[in-house]
């Protein structure tokens, strides 16, 4: 097959590139091979080529492209179509599900969508309403493609779909057409996708170039698997910060689909994925989602052996953790999988083994997949049906066993718990405010706290979210530790803990026993913003909040001079503790003082932060205004290190957290050209995760580097950045890596012969085998909590139990007092873990290390993150020692401006 086929996408390619150059060459249908085999189509329905002028498989379909044939068919057939924008990404492209259905089914959606909602509250309805649901909805099947946009075939194999849908004749469409409403999302990250093509098109010549070096298969930094903001769209259903995403997640309640596959590619060297997943799965799975798993695979399997085509199952793709596309819909009660293609990485790639896999056999592959997949729904739509009626019934009844309600007082930092609210609401959990001040379980719970109910029909999803841990089956570990001991990779496929109240650092106590008043929260109304009073003196912003940093950057980009003390201050009876922000009257000569608290009126309306007028500076115990602990802020300029070596995730979230999150820009520069003369322009430069910036900036730029910080530069560098402002060449930063603590010590190797030893038993031979010197185990990325050092004003407004997500083996020895300071370090043992699960070994080394240090260089500071605190934006709680080094930072160094 391998030849015949890269013969056919030679001559279809070298007609594609004949059709670029002379638009009137119509192309010939040279890959036949993508289609159902043995139906007829109706002719009626415009085949891709015939709108878009090549055959399926033969172009890497744009975005626009794919929506001009989606355009088109719903044109040809309005009775048994519907398109509709649920989303905008970042760059302005609309993201769309195209719905396919028989005439009669789409007459009805709206009352399908109301049908599915019914079932989804199922305490609501009679036993007769039920029967009567189930016996009427058809099967909703929810078929999302390309959510990295470099893993390109599945949009093709979208649109074949959405036409063999509504043009094959025969089996199996006329039966499963009359069953389902299939939805269509062609692309879930555009702006991924066109990133992809854009690179393809600028380096396709007349011909595929199939080797793994070609520059075509290969994508410069940032690669189209992310979104604008370079997020993995696939990891964000839990965060739920990103625009598709957050879309998306409103649409599936809107239709609660039995089924929602996520359709991607993989290595070019690998065949085909389909469920059922590895182990581990969430303990939130009933069995019967792993039956329907079963059958979709069953079925999945029954066509791919019929056509002769490879695939796998039960191995790398896990169900664990409930932020992929794949999972989070198993927490509402349906069923989510994830379809993995080899690659083709363009129009042709060759295998190690010489085989040439095509763009073409990734289409067909996925038609095959998403058939199969409709097909399996649609024999069972009944029993389905019933299941998803049984997931949310079981849930609301509390069968999972979980505590009755999980309580969230308003406390700490008001705007975290309520984004926490929030965003639990746009998870589709529903969440009670309470209207009275109360006390539940020993704990106060203030008015406008928050319930929430594990009895209700997302009961599942509401305790893997809330709860620190949902802990992976015995028999998995027990393998894990036994491959460990052997010196074998965990099979863990990515983070293992993600509590919700770890990331946002929000108190979150289990009760069974709640009488406090309380209405229904919808998400929105809150938080509540007090108007400040006018002032003859200024005002006082609290530190410590999200809010209080979205002041505080806003403050800085309209150029108000605002001071921060590092010290507590007692005013009008009032404590402030360290970090406070200051907006002085007298500071601020441009204004006058009417015109300057509108101004504050304005910020803290926009930022939702507590702001406070005062008429005197007097403190009665603490520092005054004037102390030289109270810093003047200046707007920092920041620079971001861009491009390799930097990881794109690491470099893409931070630039998003502080752009969107808080509102402050942000400069990319690309490594190579942060040796400049135009760095000085910077006050801040960040470098985010990233490999060898040694050797991206080269001897002479490391020293430029190190002299811009000496003349009073902030450097902020976090995971694979402290490890390079760390390394002993470098000398930025005065701390060393650890090894593994007991490990086995480094043995004397001179010569070519040692002295011979007798191994007794077992024990002594295991221990023979074991490395010397090694490095500490990787955790796979598992919460670890902080405690703060309270004497820096780096950690000013920190609170204790900060969580980070922790992966690798960067464990680092503290920071000596001559040396520095570690403004945060790892909680003891027994308090470490805030989610997932930690090795042994793990907890006892990582304890009381540094998470984040300072030190000084020359008039400069280097501030070392040990894990990113901008993780997929997720770490809400991490962002007031972010925002304290990026946007404090500048007022604590001797730069002169
Ligand atoms: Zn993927």
């Amino acid at each position: 097959m391998r030849g015949h086929v890269l013969f056919k996408v030679l001559i279809s390619a070298l007609l594609t590139g004949l059709l670029m150059l002379s638009a009137a060459v119509s192309a010939d249908t040279a890959v036949e091979s993508v289609g159902w085999p043995d139906v007829s189509f109706d002719q009626a329905v415009p085949t891709l080529e015939s709108v878009l002028g090549y055959a399926p498989g033969e172009r890497i379909t744009s975005i626009d492209q794919a929506h001009t044939y989606l355009r088109a068919l719903a044109s040809a057939l309005p009775e048994r179509t519907r398109m509709v924008e649920y989303a905008r990404s970042w760059e302005g492209r609309p993201l769309v599900y195209f719905l396919v259905g028989t005439e009669e089914t789409m007459a009805r959606v709206d009352d399908i969508k109301a049908g599915m909602q019914a079932l989804a509250d199922p305490a609501e309805l009679s036993d007769e309403r039920v029967e009567s649901l189930i016996d009427e909805l058809p099967a909703v099947v929810w078929l999302a493609y390309g959510v990295h946009g470099n893993e390109i075939s599945s949009t093709d194999a979208g649109l074949q779909t959405a036409y063999h849908m509504l043009a094959a004749r025969g089996a199996p469409f006329d039966t499963i057409r009359e069953n389902t409403l299939v939805a269509i999302d062609p692309s879930q990250n555009p702006d991924g996708r066109e990133r992809f093509l854009n690179h393809f098109r600028e380096t396709y010549g007349i011909a595929p170039s199939t080797s793994a070096i070609a520059a075509e298969r290969r994508e410069p930094w940032p690669a189209g698997r992310t979104n604008h903001y370079l997020f993995d769209l696939n990891r964000d259903w839990l965060p739920l910060t990103q625009p598709e995403v957050i879309g998306r997640v409103a649409t599936f309640q809107e239709f609660f689909p039995l089924v929602h596959v996520d359709i991607h590619e993989m290595g070019t060297d690998s065949s085909y994925f389909f469920p059922p997943p590895a182990q581990p799965f969430n303990p939130h799975y009933v069995d019967a989602q792993e039956e329907m798993l079963d059958a979709y695979g069953r079925n999945n399997a029954k066509w791919f052996d019929r056509f002769g085509f490879e695939y796998f199952t039960q191995a790398v793709y896990d169900a664990y953790y409930p932020g992929y596309g794949d999972s989070w819909p198993a927490f509402h009660g349906s069923v989510g999988m994830t379809f993995e293609m080899a690659s083709a990485r363009g129009l042709a790639g060759e295998r190690r083994n010489g085989e040439i896999v095509t763009y073409a056999d990734g289409v067909q592959r996925h038609l095959i997949t998403s058939v199969g997949t409709i097909e399996t729904a649609s024999s069972n739509r009944e029993a389905f049906l019933s299941n998803f009626v049984e997931y949310r019934r079981s849930a609301d009844a509390g069968e999972h066993g979980g505590p009755r309600e999980y309580l969230i007082p308003l406390a700490g930092d008001a705007s975290a718990v309520h984004k926490l609210a929030s965003n639990l609401v746009r998870h589709g959990i529903e969440i009670r405010r309470t209207t009275e001040a109360g006390s539940a379980c020993d704990r106060d719970m203030p008015e406008g706290s928050y319930l929430v109910s594990s009895r209700q029909p997302a009961g599942r999803m509401v305790r893997t979210f809330l709860e620190q841990e949902s802990p992976m089956a015995e028999d998995f570990l027990a393998e894990q530790e036994r491959r460990r001991a052997l010196g074998l990779r965990a099979e863990l496929y990515d983070i293992l803990g993600w509590s919700l109240p770890s990331l946002y650092n929000v108190e979150v106590q289990a009760c069974d026993r709640v009488s406090i008043d309380a209405e229904v929260f919808d998400g929105s109304g809150v938080p509540a913003y007090a108007e400040p009073a006018a002032s003859q003196v200024g005002w006082l912003v609290p530190w410590g909040t999200q809010a209080a940093g979205r002041f505080l950057a806003a403050a800085q980009r309209a150029e108000l001079n605002v001071q921060g003390a590092d010290e507590v201050m007692t005013i009008s009876g009032r404590r402030y503790e360290r970090g406070t922000l200051v907006v002085r009257i007298a500071d601020n000569p441009q204004r006058d003082a009417d015109e300057l608290h509108m101004m504050v009126s304005h910020l803290a309306e926009m930022s939702g932060a507590e702001v406070v007028a005062t008429d005197t500076s007097y403190s009665e115990e603490g520092v005054s205004f004037g102390s030289s602990s109270v810093m003047s802020l200046p707007a920092p300029r920041i620079a971001l290190a861009w491009d390799d070596p930097t990881t794109s995730y690491s470099a893409g979230n931070t630039r998003f957290v502080l752009e969107r999150q808080y509102g402050y820009p942000v400069e990319p520069v690309r490594v190579e050209h942060l040796p400049a003369d135009e760095l000085d322009r910077f006050d801040v430069v960040i470098l985010p995760d990233g490999g060898n910036y040694a050797s991206a900036l080269g001897e002479r730029g490391v020293d430029r580097l190190k002299e811009w910080v000496g003349r009073g530069g902030v450097l902020v560098a976090m995971s694979g950045g402290m490890r390079f402002v760390a390394q002993d060449d470098v000398g930025l930063l005065p701390t060393d890596l650890e090894r593994l603590a007991d490990g086995k010590p480094e043995g004397d190797h001179e010569g070519d012969v040692v002295d011979g030893t007798q191994l007794e038993d077992q024990d002594a031979y295991q221990s023979a085998i074991l490395p010397e010197a090694p490095r500490p185990d990787s955790i796979p990325g598992v919460l670890l909590r902080t405690k703060t050092t309270t004497d820096t004003w780096l950690s000013a407004g920190v609170s204790d139990g900060v969580a980070f997500m922790v992966e690798g083996r960067d464990v680092y020895r503290p920071l000596t007092l001559d040396e520095g300071w570690n403004a945060l370090y790892f909680e003891a043992p027994d308090n470490i873990e805030a989610g997932g699960h930690l090795w042994a070994e793990n907890k006892a080394q990582w304890a009381f290390k540094p998470a984040v240090v300072q030190a000084s260089y020359g008039d400069g500071i280097v501030i070392g993150f040990v894990a990113d605190p901008t993780f997929r934006a997720a770490l809400d709680g991490a962002n007031v020692v972010f925002l304290n080094a990026v946007l404090r930072g500048p007022g604590h160094t001797a730069r002169l401006r």
